[in-house]
């Protein structure tokens, strides 16, 4: 079928590993571990967190859901993906997960299907969280040889948990932005061009305005660090960052991690578009033993 020819694992797993790096570097600056005064001033003086473990939260937990599903179908299969997210879950449930995966996987455990009726009731209209897009830059990764096709999928892998138009925005713009990222082609006008209109959409559009050379901290303030836990307020920064450093994974998850806000979803998202094309082997050998590798078990 064509989503197997179209399948570039590789560049999948390079995504994953700069997904999962920018996951667990961008989880050290939160203030669990670090009063913010403390986080601002060492992520500006690049003070790499010398603690031994560096975890990975939900965002990876869900990308090898999403990654296990293609390994198994070639294609995103939306009850199985459903169960894939339940079984993760249920496996381990103190990776940080958002109050409405709590409410919404469990009853996926034995009961895949009923994505269909539960999403959409999630915050009244659906989650136009950042779950779906913080998950699916190894899907655009995979996909990356059919632009169409990677729209179609990471909205398939968006439906099972944010039914919203916006949450599916954000999946479908950083799945664009990886693909890009894998072609050589990363540009915040062309990942716009690819997102359904909304406000993802437009904040990619005034994303694009923002000069590369604006500190990394200013541009959050423009474009929205997370902080409101909304696709719109987290994708546009992430994109941005990633288009400044698309060659240098390193450099594109200190400048993320200047915006503070949700910033292991923001690294995450980031760290996923990167590392589609530069993998990880660049990054320092210190922060590579710290970090929570992704395994290999999607492969
Ligand atoms: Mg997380």
């Amino acid at each position: 079928m064509t989503a197997t020819r179209t399948a570039d694992r590789e560049a999948a797993r390079r995504s994953v590993q700069g997904l999962s790096l920018g996951d667990a570097f961008g989880e050290r600056w939160f203030p669990l571990f670090r009063e913010p005064a403390r986080a601002a001033r060492e992520i500006r003086d690049r003070v790499v967190p010398t603690e031994a473990e560096w975890h990975w939260t939900d965002d990876t937990a869900m990308a090898l859901a999403v990654l296990r599903v293609l390994v198994e179908h070639g294609t995103i299969e939306q009850d199985r993906l459903a169960a894939c997210f339940a079984l993760t879950y249920d496996a381990d449930q103190a990776r940080g997960y958002g109050h409405g995966m709590h409410m919404l996987l469990p009853p996926l455990l034995t009961a895949p299907g009923d994505w269909r009726t539960l999403a959409p009731t999630l915050f009244e209209g659906g989650s136009l969280g950042n779950g779906a897009a913080m998950r699916v830059a190894p899907l655009g990764a995979w996909f990356s040889a059919d632009l169409d096709l990677v729209v179609e999928q990471a909205r398939l892998s968006a439906e099972v948990t944010h039914a919203h138009p916006e949450g599916i925005a954000g999946a479908v713009a950083v799945a664009v932005a990886a693909a890009l990222s894998v072609r050589g082609g990363l540009g915040l006008a062309e990942v716009a061009a690819r997102t359904p209109a909304g406000a993802v959409h437009d904040g990619l559009l005034k994303a694009a305005d923002v000069p590369l050379d604006t500190a990394p901290w200013r541009a959050a303030d423009l474009l929205g660090n997370g902080q409101r836990i909304r696709a719109d307020d987290t994708v546009p920064f992430a994109v941005w960052t990633a288009v400044r450093h698309a060659d240098d994974l390193v450099a594109a998850l200190w400048a993320t991690a200047e915006g503070l806000g949700d910033v292991d979803t923001t690294c995450a998202i980031t760290g996923g578009i990167v590392g589609a094309a530069t993998g990880v082997e660049g990054v320092p050998a210190a922060w590579l033993r710290r970090r929570e590798s992704p395994g290999a078990s999607w492969a």
